[in-house]
């Protein structure tokens, strides 16, 4: 059996059909949390995901719900409290690009990517630390409960193009830190993971010929796109005891692309 930090720990994990998210939920599982595996449309992906979970020996059930919309996020938490009676760890991990020249972003384009982005983690995160503070500190645990917002290298690097998305994730950043203060009283824990380049469908033109990953590989000084699995490790310390000392804090997963690389030779 692996070193289970997170063992009987029960955690949420939104967007975790595909990519990033499916790769956490199953780092958690495997550090022995049991998950609810939220989806948006993709019932086959979040079903293969559960099964994964249940393979390596914890309990997981997928819930579709629309993170910017009230009255799912609400029917998500009931089905999370009535399944599994309490929540420990909150990924805030659902996301989506709609890019456009600014010239050009339609109201809709903006309203969609904020009101997922960042409303999304609002309504969600609200929820899981009402839960967190009605149940307290549980036995064999430091603290009420962790969460782990899913921001970006773009709450620090500006993106030409992606006015919607940088501004989510610049957003995404300031709450954090916010709620890091407001609810550190409370044992609450909340940080971020700002993930690089990581390969998954909403970067798919990035890496998915040659010539595009070469180009994407000079931002990266460690000379590879990441995976799932690297923010899925980087998820279970932060959820884990180790990292108790850890509040507000964005740690970039990024193969140092937030090092200015085109410096690397002199600039
Ligand atoms: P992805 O497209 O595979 O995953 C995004 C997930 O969010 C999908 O499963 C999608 O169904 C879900 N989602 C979208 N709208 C939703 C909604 N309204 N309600 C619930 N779920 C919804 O892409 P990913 O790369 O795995 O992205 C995951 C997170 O990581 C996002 O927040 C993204 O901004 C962030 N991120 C990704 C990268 C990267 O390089 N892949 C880099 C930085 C940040």
């Amino acid at each position: 059996m692996s070193y289970q930090p997170l063992k009987g720990q029960k955690a949420l994990v939104t967007g975790a059909s595909s990519g990033i998210g499916a790769g956490v939920a199953l780092s958690l599982a495997a550090a022995g949390a049991d998950v609810l595996v939220n989806y948006a449309s993709s019932l086959a992906g979040a079903q293969k995901v559960v099964d994964q979970i249940k393979e390596l020996g914890a309990n997981a059930i997928a819930v579709k719900a629309d993170v910017s919309k009230e009255d799912d996020v609400k029917a998500m938490f009931d089905e999370m409290l009535g399944t599994f009676g309490a929540i420990d760890i909150l990924v805030n991990n659902a996301g989506l690009q709609q890019d456009a020249p600014f010239t050009e972003m339609t109201l809709a384009q903006w309203n969609t990517v904020l009101g997922i982005n960042l409303t999304g983690m609002f309504l969600c995160t609200q929820l899981a630390v009402r839960a967190m503070i009605k149940r307290g500190i549980p036995p064999g645990s430091r603290c009420a409960g962790k969460v782990i917002c899913m921001s970006s290298v773009h709450e620090v690097i500006p993106w030409a193009g992606h006015a919607n998305y940088a501004a989510s994730k610049g957003g995404v950043k300031l709450f954090m830190q916010t709620l890091a203060q407001e609810l550190a009283p409370q044992k609450i824990r909340i940080n971020s993971i700002g993930p690089g380049a990581i390969q998954t469908p909403i970067n798919r033109a990035a890496w998915d010929t040659p010539e595009a990953l070469a180009s994407l590989l000079k931002l990266i000084p460690y000379g590879r796109i990441g995976i799932p699995e690297d923010i899925g490790n980087a998820t279970v310390w932060l959820a884990s005891d180790a990292a108790d000392y850890v509040n507000g804090q964005t740690i970039f997963v990024d193969g140092g692309m937030t090092l200015y690389p085109e410096f690397a030779d002199g600039g």
